[in-house]
């Protein structure tokens, strides 16, 4: 079986085709600058150099088509024919309350993806481009969807509702919904498998940290609670995003500075974060080099990252009273190991000992980076939140009727 996974931005488009018999990528690239008359295309064929196109593509339909014609090139491609493609499983960062897990798209489903625009104006919209796209290109093909939220769905009431009026909930739905769940998902699963322990038996805490990040409390598998919410916003401090801010700063801010509610919203979610405190860069390997350049600022500003992240893992510890692991994911958390010292080096008191040689050791596989003394394991697992995308199409079209 083959599956094309399609991760469907505004103005981009990614995309991974999977032989799954093996999990292989058989091909794998991107649309970048969608709508405009100098859009790239990135194309990676199995065995074979990256290739890069720059043409006009004015929509997600002709993004769709010069992908799949990339993949069915006569030279570069790796099908004969797009009928090849088995299925296509697209990611949807917001299922609300409807959706608790993968589904296949059909009118209802796309539907439900359309109410949830008010819940995330900036992806849902797009993904939907990305299905309509597909079915303009191939009408047969199976297509499913999987959602950025469905994991976190096994949140009890305790930690999902806001302590604010239920009116807000019963009529809007506001609540916290969670993200990065296929990751959260795929990591925590790989870490009980990585340990040989069972998962339903197992505290976890798993820490996605890259551009945006999220940590989550995983407890016998389930996820119990998550820092972001409603929106990504909610939680840790990440490279543009705030995270948690007192509430009553928004419209004090608006008053003061003589804002507008879009003017808000883009300084908590697009100059806050690592870049407001730094105030040169958003990304951590930038952020380090300027430490030990003996920047001052980009000090503070990993300070209050590590500081910010470290108080959730100990909140999570006591929400679900111990901790058996720890794991690191994502940009940072697999790559930055002076990150993740920091915060196990003040977490001793928890019963976490970091192995220095292992932690700095570089490597893309899984790893244990605690000493054996250790009582919570801690681990680097990559994320692959394709690799879910692709496995829970292919579980849901392979399932018995
Ligand atoms: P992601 O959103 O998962 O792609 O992660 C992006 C973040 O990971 C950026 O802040 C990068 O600077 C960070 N990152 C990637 N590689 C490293 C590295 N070697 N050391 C520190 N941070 C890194």
């Amino acid at each position: 079986m083959k599956i094309l996974v399609i991760n469907a931005g505004s103005s981009s488009l990614k995309f991974q085709l999977y032989r799954m018999h093996d999990e292989s990528v058989l091909a794998k690239g991107k649309v970048e600058r969608i709508g405009m008359e100098t859009a790239i295309l990135t194309y990676e064929p199995e065995n074979g150099p990256e290739l890069r196109e720059v043409s006009e593509i004015l929509d997600h339909t002709t993004a769709i088509r010069k992908v799949l014609a990339s993949i069915v090139d006569p030279d570069t491609g790796v099908l004969k024919s797009v009928n090849e493609i088995d299925a296509v499983g697209h990611r949807v960062v917001h299922g609300g309350e409807s959706f608790k897990g993968t589904v296949i798209v059909n009118e209802e489903v796309k539907r439900e993806i359309k109410q949830l625009f008010d819940l995330a104006p900036l992806h849902n919209p797009a993904h939907l481009l990305g299905i309509t796209a597909v079915e303009a290109n191939i009408p047969e093909v199976s297509q499913t969807v999987t959602f950025d939220t469905a994991f976190h769905q096994t949140m009890p009431p305790l930690s999902y509702l806001y302590p604010i009026p239920m009116v807000l909930y019963k009529r809007h739905k506001i609540r916290r919904y969670g993200f990065h769940g296929t990751s959260h998902d795929y990591v925590s699963k790989h870490a009980a498998a990585f340990l040989g322990k069972p998962l339903e038996q197992l505290k976890m805490i798993t820490c996605h940290i890259g551009n945006g990040a999220s940590c989550t409390a995983v407890l016998g598998g389930k996820s119990l609670d998550t820092s972001m919410g409603m929106t990504p916003l909610e939680g840790l401090m990440m490279g543009t995003r705030s995270g948690d801010i007192d509430p009553a700063i928004v419209p004090f801010a608006m008053s003061k500075e003589e804002l507008t509610l879009n003017e808000v919203n883009s300084m908590l979610n697009k100059h806050s974060g690592l870049m407001a405190i730094s105030g040169t860069s958003s990304d951590m390997r930038e952020i380090q080099q300027a430490m030990q350049d003996g920047d001052s600022k980009a000090e503070l500003a990993f300070q209050m990252y590590e500081y910010r992240l470290r108080k959730y893992i100990g909140a999570y510890a006591a929400a679900m009273n111990g901790l058996d692991v720890l794991v690191f994911t994502a940009g940072v958390g697999e790559n930055s190991a002076i990150l993740r010292k920091a915060v196990c080096d003040n977490l001793t008191f928890m019963g976490i000992e970091l192995d220095d040689e292992l932690n700095a050791q570089r490597s893309g596989s899984e790893r244990l980076i605690s000493s054996p003394a250790s009582r919570v394991a801690v681990l680097v697992i990559p994320t692959n939140e394709e690799l879910v995308i692709a496995r829970e199409a292919h579980a849901l079209l392979n399932q018995p009727n």
